[in-house]
C-alpha cells in the first residue's frame, strides 16, 4: 500500500475533510420552532469524515457553558461529574494517525463541554438540567445521526467508536455494546469472529498485548458498568439508522502523556486492520485505487459531504 500515491491524493481529494467548530445557531423543530438554539462557540467539534469511522469523544471537554449552572444529579441514576482524561487527545490522535496511514479522516465528534454541565453520554432527561445545555446535547447526537446516514448512504459498513476513559483498571481497553446488541449487524453479515475473533478490532489489540475485558472470545459477557452508555445504544446497528457502535473503555495508563500516542497508534493499526477484513468500502480504500467502483462508491457522494459541511456552516457563525 502506497498512502501517498498520487492516484490517491486525487481520490481523495474529492472528499473534503473539514473541522469545523460548531457554534450558532441550530434552529429547533416543532413547537420550539419559534427559537433559535444555539451552541455557544467552540463547545463542539465536528470533523467530517472521508472514512466508514466514526471517533466520538462525550466526556473529555473542559469547558463551562456559559450560564450553565454544574448539574446536581438529583434523582439520576449512574450520575457522574469526572472528565474522561485525555480521551480528547486519543481522539485526536487516532484520527491523525488514520490519516497518516490511509490518506483519509474518520468523522470526528468531541463534546468539550465539561461533564459537570451536561453529559451527552446519557439520556436527555439525565443529561442536562439547564435548557441552555439542550443545543449542545442535541447537536452533538445530530453530528452522529448525520455521520451515521452519510456513510450509509455510500453504503458500506462502518463503525463508530465511543471513547472513554476508567480509573478502575489502569491497564485494561473494557468493551461495551449491549453485549453484542449495537454490532448486531457486523456479527450477522460476517458472524461472531468478526465480533470477537483474532482478526476482530479488539482482538487485534490483544493481539498486540492489551488487556481486554472481556476477552476476545464468544461467552463471557461485558463488564456492567461498562456495557455501552446512551451513544451506542442510540446509534449502534440495532437501530435501522445506525452503524455498528463499540464503546471502548480506556484504562488511565493507556491515556497518559507518555502512553497516549502507542495506543492511538495501535488503536489506528487495528481499526486499518479491521477495515480490510471487514469493511467492503473501507478495503476499497486501502487499496488506493482512486476511481475503483470501491474508492468511487466511498467518495461519489457529494451529498453526504456537503450536507455534513453546510450544517455545520449553518450552525456556526465563522470557521476557525
Ligand atoms: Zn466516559
Amino acid at each position: 500500500m502506497n498512502a501517498s500515491s498520487p492516484d490517491s491524493v486525487l481520490g481523495l481529494g474529492l472528499a473534503v475533510a473539514l473541522i469545523v467548530l460548531v457554534m450558532g445557531t441550530v434552529k429547533s423543530r416543532g413547537a420550539d420552532a419559534s427559537r433559535d438554539r444555539r451552541v455557544p462557540e467552540g463547545l463542539l467539534l465536528v470533523q467530517p469524515g472521508d472514512l466508514p469511522i466514526v471517533l466520538c469523544v462525550p466526556h473529555g471537554g473542559r469547558a463551562r457553558i456559559p450560564d450553565v449552572p454544574a448539574r446536581t444529579g438529583h434523582g439520576v441514576a449512574r450520575f457522574a461529574t469526572t472528565r474522561d482524561d485525555g480521551t480528547d487527545a486519543l481522539a485526536r490522535a487516532v484520527s491523525a494517525e488514520l490519516e497518516k496511514r490511509l490518506g483519509a479522516k474518520p468523522y470526528l465528534i468531541v463534546a468539550r463541554a465539561h461533564r459537570r454541565y451536561v453529559d451527552v453520554n446519557r439520556p436527555p432527561a439525565d443529561g442536562y438540567e439547564s435548557e441552555l445545555a439542550k443545543p449542545l446535547y442535541d447537536a452533538y447526537h445530530e453530528a452522529i445521526r448525520l455521520a451515521c446516514q452519510q456513510i450509509r448512504r455510500r453504503g458500506g459498513r462502518g463503525l463508530l467508536l465511543d471513547l472513554h476513559g476508567q480509573s478502575a483498571e489502569a491497564e485494561v481497553i473494557f468493551r461495551g455494546t449491549n453485549n453484542g446488541k449495537a454490532v448486531e449487524r457486523l456479527r450477522r453479515e460476517l458472524g461472531e469472529t468478526a465480533f470477537t475473533g483474532p482478526q476482530s478490532l479488539l482482538g487485534q489489540l490483544e493481539q498486540k498485548g492489551y488487556r481486554v475485558v472481556p476477552p476476545c472470545r464468544p461467552g463471557p459477557r461485558e463488564d456492567r458498568r461498562f456495557n455501552g452508555g446512551f451513544t451506542v445504544q442510540n446509534h449502534g446497528s440495532h437501530r435501522t439508522e445506525g452503524l455498528d457502535a463499540i464503546q471502548l473503555e480506556f484504562g488511565s495508563q493507556l491515556r497518559s502523556r507518555e502512553r497516549l500516542a502507542r495506543t492511538a497508534a495501535d488503536v489506528a493499526m487495528a481499526l486499518q486492520a479491521f477495515a480490510r477484513k471487514h469493511m467492503p468500502v473501507g478495503g476499497g480504500l486501502l487499496r488506493k485505487s482512486a476511481g475503483s467502483p470501491v474508492t468511487k462508491g466511498l467518495h461519489g457522494s457529494e451529498t453526504g459531504d456537503t450536507r455534513i459541511e453546510k450544517r455545520a456552516r449553518e450552525n456556526a457563525g465563522s470557521e476557525p
